[in-house]
């Protein structure tokens, strides 16, 4: 960026270059400086005095490290801009910033309506702590769509989707879902971490606040936990001062290593989607692969909804194997040679693991009949995948044990 761009005119892949950069700001740094800071002195009594209603006015200027830094600017500035939301704030971790949002517009009395097919560690969330503080969590079947309407109370305040789902990949009907809840009167909440600030655009579709686990492709290296929460201007406030009350904030490496993730972020997601739709379309040929969850194959569940909203699709899906047991599993995922067993994605490697959420699922019947892989395709050949994929298979064929 030479001179002051107005990034919004830019399409996208300029954007994630371009925005929350300012070099000459910083002595034409191509990058923003990492701030290690706490404590931000005044030169004056009235510069001190002034600092107390800053947010009102809408700048960004320093009075304190947890309150926002230029390093913290830098990323939130350029998720709101790629999600095309307001403004964004950054949080220690993805799960930090669901709950974060959750508790922004929640209060005891109130009513969630939640996603059956939501992350894990949200559902927790709720069941625990929002449940001990008095808010009630109601689980609703993901392809509900406009009948979100027969599960709207009164109180119910927040109506928190998850497209697709990252353990089932259910693609949910925004838009629909958004209509509703929003004309009750309901704040639409999205983890969008799946399709990232690239792939869904929340607020073109309804969404009043879109959560980011940043710590899967804005990072994308597997080295740094981060989350950001992007807000609508209405959103703004409430979401900005529960935030204050917290104490939340990200540290200033990870902020910084997060904003670099970001501007190779569109590269390397063409590259993940371009090697899953290919390991999809393969497995989908397989004998022991029963149907395969990606939104972005045709034919597979969600994908009418997916082409209708989705830009593209990133590289986590997932896949049903005919029935078998937990031993053959074993001895596919064993002998792995590029696929890792390990939680979390979107970093630049290929990951493996079995997909155990069948116990938690309360609002619809479990609809799968043999075991669940999740698979994240990285950036390695896709050939070499593919042959490490062949192997696990036979070796889960010709198990005998
Ligand atoms: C990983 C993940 C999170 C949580 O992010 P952390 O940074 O690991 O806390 C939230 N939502 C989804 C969909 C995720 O995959």
């Amino acid at each position: 960026m030479n001179k002051k761009t107005d990034s919004s005119t830019l399409r996208e892949d300029s954007k994630v270059v371009v925005s929350g950069r300012d070099p000459h700001r910083y002595g034409g740094m191509v990058n923003p400086p990492v701030y290690h800071v706490s404590t931000v002195l005044s030169e004056t009594f009235e510069q001190l005095n002034s600092t107390d209603n800053i947010e009102d006015s809408g700048t960004q200027k320093m009075t304190y490290g947890r309150m926002g830094t230029p390093t913290s600017w830098a990323l939130e500035n350029a998720v709101a801009e790629l999600e095309g939301g307001h403004r964004s704030l950054a949080f220690s971790s993805g799960l930090g910033a669901i709950t974060g949002a959750l508790l922004a517009f929640l209060k005891a009395g109130d009513h969630l309506l939640m996603t059956d097919s939501v992350y894990a560690p949200t559902r927790r969330f709720c069941n625990s702590l929002l449940k001990r503080f008095g808010v009630e969590t109601t689980y609703y079947d993901p392809l509900i769509g406009a009948d979100i309407r027969s599960m709207l109370r009164p109180n119910t305040t927040v109506v928190f989707t998850e497209s697709p789902g990252s353990h089932t990949f259910e693609v949910q009907d925004i838009p629909a879902i958004a209509e509703i809840a929003r004309r009750h009167g309901s704040k639409v909440l999205m983890d969008n971490t799946w399709a990232s600030p690239l792939f869904f655009k929340p607020f073109e579709h309804g969404v009043d606040v879109s959560i980011q686990a940043g710590t899967k492709y804005i990072v994308g290296h597997s080295d740094v936990m981060l989350g950001t929460v992007t807000a609508t201007k209405e959103a703004w406030p409430e979401l900005r001062h529960c935030t204050w009350h917290l104490g939340q904030c990200a540290g200033p490496d990870d902020l910084y290593l997060a904003q670099r993730g970001l501007r190779t972020m569109s590269v390397r997601l063409r590259q993940h989607q371009a090697s899953a739709l290919l390991i999809a379309e393969w497995l989908q040929t397989r004998p022991e692969v029963r149907q395969v969850l990606y939104p972005a194959l045709p034919g597979a569940p969600g994908h009418e909804i997916w082409k209708r909203d989705f830009l593209g699709a990133s590289g986590l899906f997932a896949f049903e194997l005919e029935s078998c047991t937990e031993k053959a599993v074993a001895s596919m995922l064993d002998g792995m040679r590029l696929f890792g067993m390990g939680y979390s994605w979107g970093g630049y490697e290929s990951l493996l693991i079995p997909e155990n959420v069948k116990k938690l699922r309360t609002a619809v019947p479990w609809r799968f009949e043999g075991p669940l892989l999740r698979i994240h395709i990285g950036l390695e050949d896709v050939e070499d995948l593919k042959d490490d994929l062949m192997d696990g298979l036979e070796r889960l064929r010709n198990f005998r044990g």
